[in-house]
């Protein structure tokens, strides 16, 4: 008998539509051939004896939505072997995120997804893996025969949640049936600091999963938070349903699920602190002797692809006087380009901050000590997403060191400080641009809080104007 042929391919990036940095090709690290293959997902596929032909798997932290042209090369590379052996798949398999924003057109997830309809046919299966915080739209899931998601925020669950939907995938071919999805939405925005796994409603709600798929013909069941910061049609929260026959039972409970959402949407809160900025300098001033204190600067968070350039918090301190902060990072290519010809010790007159934002804030810093110079180490070649280096240099201006970045990359423990010359333990506080923080910086703080500053990802999402999102919608038609 012939070995049955699965085609895989798929594109990673949550967008932000509020970063006015569009992302471009070169943001993205391209995983192919062996690479692709021992991902988890595809092993799966290729341990279960079929053949599978994979294309391109274009991956990149989160940042400004793709720019239209460099989306479209991406499409047509990952969609070349399918054009070319247009019935010679017997099945699709899509690792995704599901909040992937391309200027023209929206949602890139549907665009790739409508395409492989149009070459394949309705009669093989298709199935996504996708992240929690996808934004999911009819014409996707009526497309998609099997959509699975992650259970975890932060998400540890990426690797089981691929090998799940792969799973699902050759269930479905071994079987000779063709699943499909039901999407159920749920008129809700929020940004995905809301909503934390490990506890309150947002256990409650992926407890309340494999209550849906214990029912007849139900094969998975999904909860979609949706991400906030994309000015979309497709914006909000999602339950969505894949199985076989009649799953009226499953989507009976799903609904339940759905109103559970809506009834209880004054739970859905901050784990930690989270403040006004102003309130934020009373914090660190009361906390400051029982260090370290760590702030996010959460508007600004490069996690959530803003662009990571905004001085507004460095402004706060300084003006409040507030010594032996560092704050790591704000990008700013051209500062470093003006570092770049000093030496460690030179003192400038240097502007700090809107390197890409308009609405970003600038501080200048007149007579800057230069304490550290790190060039060279940006790696074109990196194939890791989070090893890439980008060049920096620290200031340090009245008390407070910078640590600034020519291009964005998150920082999410102390190793990414020690990189750059810097110690978590020679200062009372650090500042970081992330919504939650990261586990290891939970763990290495005394006191924590998030600063609810104004830009890019607004956790107030009332105070960013949308144009695109359908009414009525949730907190911005609160009765
Ligand atoms: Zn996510």
């Amino acid at each position: 008998m012939k070995m049955k042929r699965i085609f895989a391919t798929g594109i990673s990036q949550e967008s932000n539509s509020f970063n006015p940095l569009k992302s471009t090709y070169d943001d993205f690290v391209i995983y192919r051939g062996q690479e692709f293959r021992d991902t988890p997902g595809l092993k799966v596929l290729i341990d279960a004896g079929f053949d599978v032909v994979e294309s391109i798997w274009p991956r990149a932290v989160p940042g400004g939505t793709l720019n239209f042209e460099d989306f479209k090369r991406f499409a047509d590379e990952m969609l070349t072997p399918l054009e070319d052996d247009r019935k010679g798949f017997d099945a699709v398999f899509l690792p995704m995120h599901g909040a992937l924003d391309v200027e023209h057109i929206g949602s890139g997830e549907a665009y790739i997804i409508a395409r492989i309809r149009e070459i394949v046919g309705q009669d093989i299966p298709i199935a996504a893996a996708l992240d929690m915080h996808a934004n999911i739209m009819y014409g996707a899931a009526d497309a998609v025969n099997i959509i699975y998601g992650y259970r975890t925020a932060p998400h540890i669950d990426v690797a089981e949640t691929h090998i799940r939907a792969a799973e699902l995938l050759v269930r479905a071919l071994n079987e000779g049936v063709t699943p499909r999805t039901k999407l159920l939405r749920i008129p809700y925005m929020m940004p995905g600091e809301n909503m934390m796994t490990s506890s309150g409603i947002g256990k409650e709600i992926i407890e309340k999963l494999p209550l849906i798929e214990k029912h007849e013909n139900i094969w998975c069941a999904s909860y979609f938070v949706g991400m906030a910061w994309i000015d979309c049609y497709q914006n909000g929260a999602a339950v969505v349903v894949s199985g076989v026959g009649d799953m009226s039972g499953g989507i009976e409970e799903a609904s339940k699920l759905k109103q559970f959402v809506l009834d209880n949407r004054s739970r859905f809160q901050y784990q930690g602190n989270a403040m006004e900025p102003e309130e934020i300098i009373d914090f660190v001033k009361k906390h400051s002797h029982d260090r370290p204190v760590i702030i996010s600067d959460s508007a600004d968070n490069k996690t959530a692809g803003a662009a990571g350039d905004n001085a507004f918090m460095l402004d706060m301190f300084l003006r409040s006087g507030v010594e032996n902060a560092v704050f790591a990072s704000i990008i700013d290519p051209e500062a470093i380009e003006r570092v770049k010809s000093q030496k460690i010790g030179d003192v400038i007159d240097i502007e700090i901050g809107g390197a890409f934002d308009q609405g970003s804030k600038k501080v200048a810093m007149k007579g800057a000590v230069i304490k550290n110079i790190t060039l060279g180490l940006s790696n074109e070649n990196s194939k890791n997403l989070f090893e890439d280096k980008p060049r920096s240099c620290v200031l340090n201006y009245k008390g407070i060191d910078v640590l600034i970045f020519d291009k964005r990359k998150p920082v999410f423990d102390e190793s990414t400080l020690a990189e750059h010359g810097l110690s978590l333990s020679d200062y009372n506080i650090l500042v970081v641009k992330q919504g939650y923080l990261s586990p290891e910086l939970l763990e290495a703080a005394k006191h924590s809080a998030m600063a609810l500053t104004p830009g890019n990802c607004n956790q107030k999402i009332e105070r960013l104007t949308y144009k695109k999102i359908r009414h009525p919608m949730y907190p911005f038609d609160e009765a």
